[in-house]
């Protein structure tokens, strides 16, 4: 491995998905639901391999169809008006717009500062980038975690480059409010700062939480590179459609990275999303309001296993907290697991520079099959 990559060995999903089929384990710990999307968005992608459409190189910023619905998209949802010409770019998934974007807008010893626990790729991209990573820490604190916006501002130095923020925020759960949200919209335009916000879970938000884009604040829509993907909305993950949505001159310079990464990304899958993407709102109110119980299943089953659960206010994720079994790490925990009880889960510890602060955190995916989380609560109980 060159020095960049030293610190990255194997991702703890492709770790953990190895270790559950290994066991036979059922596998709450990579994010992938258990039911794939709609059967006319399926059909949709059939339809344009058949038709030949998308079966060669697609234009390099994403086939049309697709740039003009999620252009659609940001504007019926949030009022975002993008030009779906200019300022909307197709990616291999959200995973290539958050590498794309950090190569393109870090440069060599610039700061980015990222939410602790942050998602895997935030770290090995900002190394690939050259950049330093600056965490700043989610704490507990009731039921949820916590943003402390002293500590962000206090994070942002002469040599800041770019705030990387995730909300719905995995792995913890939490939904920024509107409060912290425009605090870090205020902090972004006084110390002029980019702004690259992972919204891939725009559509996971349960109970009173409420989504809000950071574009849209005050000041925003200038400075922020807004990321989504298909994989969470549609219950796509293996068709990797992500993209990307910002001003003229912050698009192109991602595609200037993006170009030499994949050059595009699979044809007949972005024809499908296009069509997904004008799904009517009943179909997102379904998405949720089946995960939204399937959270309640998985989080009351936890809880009678013995765990300390946090609120799931957004993602398809619970955090539990397992210093009730009288457990402290987390890593240990999820690596016996499997032969413990039969369960597969991701330690949030690997998230985290402060490993301690994440220690005795476990993370459990619930976007599975009710009966699935069931029979895992069961096994956890009775190993507990
Ligand atoms: N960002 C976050 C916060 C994620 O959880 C994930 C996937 N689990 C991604 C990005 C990657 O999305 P994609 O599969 O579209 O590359
Ligand atoms: N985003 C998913 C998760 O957090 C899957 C990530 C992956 O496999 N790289 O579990």
């Amino acid at each position: 491995l060159n020095r960049r990559l030293a610190e990255f060995g194997t991702t703890i999903f492709a770790e953990m998905s190895a270790l559950a089929l290994r066991t036979g384990s059922i596998n709450l710990g990579q994010g992938f639901p258990d039911t794939d999307g709609p059967e006319e968005v399926r059909e949709a992608a059939v339809r344009a391999l058949r038709d030949g459409r998308g079966n060669q190189y697609p234009p390099g910023p994403g086939i049309p169809e697709l740039r003009t619905a999620i252009a659609a998209h940001q504007q019926r949802r949030y009022g975002l008006a993008y030009d779906p010409d200019t300022e909307v770019l197709v990616t291999a998934g959200a995973t290539e717009a958050i590498a794309a974007s950090l190569l393109a807008l870090v440069e060599p010893g610039d700061e980015v500062i990222a939410l602790e626990p942050y998602y895997d790729s935030y770290a090995a991209s900002v190394a690939l980038a050259g950049g330093t990573r600056v965490p700043v820490t989610l704490r507990p604190d009731g039921n949820r975690f916590r943003l402390d916006l002293d500590e962000l501002r206090d994070a942002v130095t002469g040599r800041t480059r770019m705030l990387l923020i995730n909300s719905p925020h995995n792995p913890t759960g939490t939904v920024l409010t509107r409060e912290e949200l425009a605090f870090i919209a205020e902090l972004a335009v006084e110390r002029d700062l980019l702004v690259v916000t992972d919204e891939v879970y725009e559509h996971l938000v349960f109970d009173e939480a409420e989504h809000i884009p950071l574009a849209t604040f005050p000041g925003m829509r200038e400075r922020t590179v807004t990321i989504s993907s298909a994989g969470k909305t549609f219950s796509f993950t293996g068709w990797k459609v992500g993209w990307v949505t910002a001003t003229p001159e912050l698009v192109t310079t991602v595609r200037s990275a993006k170009q030499y990464l994949t050059y595009v990304s699979a044809g007949p899958f972005q024809y499908a999303v296009a069509e997904a993407l004008a799904l009517p709102d009943s179909y997102y109110t379904g998405l949720r309001d089946d995960l939204r119980a399937k959270r309640d299943v998985l989080a009351a089953g936890l809880t009678e296993a013995g765990l300390s659960v946090f609120h799931t206010a957004g993602t398809y994720f619970v955090t539990a907290d397992i210093r009730p079994l009288g457990e402290s790490d987390g890593v240990a925990f999820c690596r016996a697991l499997p032969e413990r009880a039969g369960v597969v889960a991701i330690p949030t510890a690997v998230f985290y520079d402060h490993q301690e602060a994440g220690a005795p955190f476990v993370r459990f995916a619930f976007c599975k099959k009710k009966e699935v989380l069931e029979e895992a609560a069961h096994r956890l109980k009775g190993a507990a």
